[in-house]
Parts: structure tokens; sequence; C-alpha cells
């Protein structure tokens, strides 16, 4: 009996052994569940509290996201801080402002420009253009209707003709007095300014290299040959020049009310050519190309 008995917890023997690691086994497995689910409901939670705030700030801006398609989620702080600076400011403003970049000092936070050689490209001083850039399919301007040697783009240099034939024919006299300018050409002019009027004060009306819009091929500053270009707006042509410019496909760029988006003082003279489809909007709206651009071509795939 005894020996038969040893002769069971004998046999018995590797099976309780098996069972206690089968044991541990499920112990260690439900232990390192345990552990990895509760460090998913950590994630989880930080998930949660992160939507939670994120929630909260877009209520603070009134939901706006859901009405602008130009609305840019990784702004969201930038929109905040800079409602709190402007607390006057119509939220759809403070969008709009700071997708041009305006929460930035000038030349701080700037990009390469989009869309070289089109008729919509933006330069200020947030967009420069590269160092080499040279715009395709510069061309002269008929000499009757500019002063000097000038050229511009082809399809901008075609539509300132007609501009100007037009105004001819109706009694105005436009020329075209500074059109486009190499980044070499540039550089000179903004150092001669500096040196003359020191770098802040040559920053309201002179561009840096690269950030000048003369060198799209795109841009004409413009005088009637009588008054200097900077009086062009005691001059009949510059009336003529507010009523029709638009139909032609080009804007008077730096206006009056427009300056602390463009980033320049007021110019008269200084007309862009943008097409006739935008042009006439920002006629009729009274908006910078600033506000039209990122309203309306930034982050299109095809504007
Ligand atoms: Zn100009």
């Amino acid at each position: 009996m005894t020996k038969k008995r040893k002769k069971i917890k004998l046999k018995k023997a590797p099976f309780i052994i098996i069972i206690i690691l089968v044991l541990s086994l499920v112990l260690i497995i439900s232990i390192s569940n345990k552990n990895s689910s509760s460090k998913n409901e950590i994630t989880e939670n930080q998930k949660n509290s992160k939507v939670k705030k994120s929630n909260e700030k877009l209520k603070e801006l009134n939901y706006i996201n859901e009405k602008l398609d130009y609305f840019n989620n990784d702004y969201i702080d930038r929109y905040l801080t800079y409602k709190k600076e402007n607390p006057n400011l119509p939220i759809k403003k403070v969008i709009i402002n700071v997708n041009i970049g305006l929460d930035y000092p000038y030349y701080e936070n700037s990009h390469e420009a989009e869309y070289l050689n089109t008729s919509y490209l933006l330069v200020n001083k947030y967009n420069y253009l590269p160092e080499n850039y040279i715009p395709d399919n510069l061309v002269t301007i008929d000499s009757i209707y500019s002063n000097g040697e000038k050229v511009m783009v082809d399809y901008a240099k075609d539509a300132f003709e007609k501009l100007a034939s037009t105004a001819k024919n109706e009694g105005y006299n436009i020329y075209a007095m500074s059109t486009y300018r190499s980044y070499n050409y540039q550089v000179g002019l903004y150092n001669r300014y500096v040196s003359e009027d020191g770098k802040e004060s040559a920053d309201t009306y002179s561009a840096r290299p690269g950030y000048s819009e003369h060198q799209t091929g795109l841009t004409v500053d413009v005088y009637n040959k009588e008054k200097s270009y900077t009086d062009f707006d005691k001059t009949k042509e510059y009336t003529w020049m507010q009523d029709n410019a638009h139909k032609f496909g080009f804007i008077l760029r730096y206006p009056k009310d427009k300056v602390s988006e463009t980033g320049y003082t007021y110019e008269s003279w200084h007309y862009r050519y943008v097409g006739e489809e935008i042009a006439t909007y920002i006629h009729e709206h009274n908006i910078s190309f600033e506000e039209y651009f990122v309203r309306f071509l930034e982050n299109k795939n095809n504007p």
C-alpha cells in the first residue's frame, strides 16, 4: 500500500510541476496585460485631455474653424495669442492676419514664395523669391508707353500696353517708369536707401533683396511724365487707374488703408498684375492681395 502510494506520488509529480508552470504563466500574462491596459488607459486619457483642450481652444475661437476652409489647425495657439493681443478684431480677421504672418515681425518666419511664374505669385515681407529667380518670358514694353527700356512678363506686358493704350484713347497718359528689377539691382537700391535713411526707415518703403515685388516681373510703377511718380495720386491718371486698372488685371498693391497688411506705406504709383478675375474681386471687396492670397490661393492644389 505504501509502496503504491509512493508510486502514485512519483507519477503525479510531473503533473503538479506542469500545473504550477501553467498557473505562473497565466499569472504573468494577466499581470502584463493589466500593465499594458493601464498604459493604454493613460494614453487614452492623454488623448482625451488633448481633444478636450483643443475643443476649449476652438470654443474660444467661436468654432470659426467650421466656417472657414483656410482655418489652419497648426496655428490654433497663434490664433489665440493674436486674439488676446487684438481683442477688438473680429475672429475672422484674426485668422486672416495670422495666416498672412502678421503675428510675427516683418521678415521673421518668412518662407520662399509659392507659385513661381504664375500671375498670383505673392511676394511680401513674409514670402521671398530665390536669389537666382528670373521670371520666364520677360519682354520689352512698347516704348510709347514707357520711360526707357522696361521689361515685364509677357502676359503682364500685354495687359499693361492694353491699359495704357485705352487710357491714351480716353485722354490719359500712363507710362511705365519702373518694372522688372533683378535681385542684384535691389541689393544696390536697398543698400543706398539704408545708407541714406537708416535701416528702420528704409524698410518702410524699400524691399530687402528677394522681397521686392519688382523681381516678379508683374509689377509696374507708373507716372504721367508731368508730375513726379510720388505725386501720381494728384493726377487725373490716378483717378482713371482707380476706376479702370482692375479691368486689365492690375491692382493698386499698397493702398492707404492696407499698410498694416502689406507692410508698405501707401504707394499710389505701384501696380501689380494679378489677372482680371483676382483684380476685380480685390477691387470690389476692397481687400489686400495678402488677404486674397490666404483666403483663396494658399494651400490650394490648383487655385
Ligand atoms: Zn514699385
